[in-house]
């Protein structure tokens, strides 16, 4: 079988995700075969380092023999099961362990099947507290939800309305619901001469002006904690969550931390809200959840929000949602597993050696000519490609550079997915400080190729 043979063949019949399909007709399609550990392999034998884990969902490689034993396990005893009215030890095991790990006070546990899912879950959810919570006292119904510039919260119409990638949002702007933006607090446009800690400090004022404003109107905010990963990776400081969390407090307003992209251990702590040691009101996790195996999410929150929808049933305050692959046993056996390596790899602490690793390769990037910023957030850098260093001009959008960048790197074994001009890596937990080494020099020659 050649990659070619499969590559016509899908292209007949199938749509794939964040494309424009026309692309294909230049760039190729490649069918991946299998994968192992940080390698995937097409069917002529090439093979890739995934040094973006598969769409950052890759914890500890593909293939790996502990996951997939516990996956086997499963199957063998159970698949799925509806999970209303049932339930299963999988699902008890992982909420119990999720509900341990993550931030204080968050003692619940809700499923749902894939990010945008438990962005939804979150929103609808905050929202109906308030509604349960007021239906005493008349108060006026909170309909208003805060994010920020550059966010992304996921694809479906809700995630999307509280989101701000253009790219993605702006077509659909008539279908959504309206929300409140406030400026982002990252660190790439501070002025000269001004800390990171102080610009987001500063950026706060937006924030907190925008609660103090509207506090009676809205629900939640929703933010990526410390890096907006599909907003090009821009990051901010620790502080703004911190101040966040007193804010929300002060004006009476849930804190919803969408942790899908940043959890398990990719900012180098198991969740990056702990960098600001703060508890959201919900957590939004998915991605690494199951290692990257099997769609699965978790909203996690606390008792006082689970408290404000128990009652009698003819009450009318339940939580009415749900998804059919709800809690599926096969991806809670996966999620079990992952944890499961975690623990017994003393994963966070291991991957300080990574982390360093990866500081040291890149190195190299802060003074190409090319490239105006190196952020890093422990598993995850990002090189900000420029066409002028010196003022961050940004290259036009339509000369597509970050693709030139892509298409170097599989010629070269590596897979690097870009978003638009900026180059990052994510890449597994098990990746070696050679393979590292061996990513970043590609991206090196592929940035110098591409900028020229
Ligand atoms: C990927 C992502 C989502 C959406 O998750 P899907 O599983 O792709 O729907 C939501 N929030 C953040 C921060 C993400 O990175």
């Amino acid at each position: 079988m050649r990659n070619s043979n499969l590559s016509d063949r899908d292209l007949s019949v199938l749509w794939h995700p964040c494309t424009q399909m026309k692309d294909h007709e230049n760039l190729p399609l490649i069918p991946i075969k299998k994968g192992k550990g940080v390698w995937l392999e097409d069917y002529e034998g090439r093979q890739y380092i995934d040094a973006i884990s598969s769409w950052w969902v890759n914890l500890f490689g593909h293939s790996n023999t502990y996951i997939n034993e516990a996956i086997k396990q499963q199957l063998d005893r159970l698949e799925h099961t509806l999970f209303a009215g049932f339930t299963h030890e999988p699902a008890i095991t992982l909420a119990e362990r999720l509900v341990n790990l993550s931030p204080k006070g968050l003692n619940k546990c809700f499923f749902a099947d894939n990010g945008s899912s438990a962005v939804e879950v979150a929103l609808k959810m905050s929202f109906h507290y308030w509604l349960n919570k007021n239906a005493e006292n008349n108060s006026k119904i909170k309909t208003k939800f805060v994010s920020l510039s550059n966010s992304y919260h996921g694809e479906t119409l809700g995630a999307l309305a509280v989101g701000d990638v253009a790219l993605y949002k702006a077509t659909y702007g008539p279908l959504l619901m309206e929300c409140i933006t406030v400026p982002s607090p990252d660190c790439y446009h501070r002025e000269n001469g001004v800390t990171c800690e102080e610009h987001s400090r500063n950026m706060f004022d937006h924030m907190d002006k925008t609660l103090s404003d509207n506090a009676d109107d809205i629900c939640a905010v929703i933010v990526e904690p410390l890096v907006q990963c599909a907003g090009n990776m821009r990051m901010y400081h620790s502080v703004y969550l911190e101040l966040l969390r007193k804010a929300c407090d002060k004006y009476e307003i849930l804190l919803i931390a969408d942790e899908v992209a940043v959890g398990f251990g990719r900012t180098g702590k198991m969740f990056a809200c702990e960098h600001s040691n703060i508890s959201p009101d919900i957590m939004c996790l998915s991605k690494g959840l199951t290692g990257g195996y099997l769609a699965l999410s978790a909203v996690l929150t606390t008792d006082d929000i689970y408290q404000a929808f128990y009652d009698d049933y003819l009450n009318g305050t339940a939580f009415l949602h749900s998804h059919s692959y709800t809690g599926n046993p096969l991806a809670c056996a996966a999620a079990n597993a992952t944890l499961d390596i975690f623990r017994r790899d003393n994963t966070i602490e291991k991957n300080v050696e990574l982390v360093n690793a990866l500081k040291a390769e890149t190195e190299k990037f802060e003074d190409h000519p090319h490239i105006s910023e190196v952020r890093r957030s422990g598993m995850i850098v990002a090189l900000e490609m420029v066409k002028d260093k010196n003022n961050k001009l940004a290259f036009p959008w339509e000369e597509r550079r970050g693709i030139e960048v892509y298409k170097y790197a599989l010629s070269q074994g590596v897979l690097l997915r870009p978003l638009g001009d900026v180059i990052y890596f994510m890449p597994p937990y098990i990746v070696t400080p050679d393979q590292i080494k061996k990513i970043t020099n590609v991206a090196f020659q592929g940035i110098t190729n591409a900028t020229i």
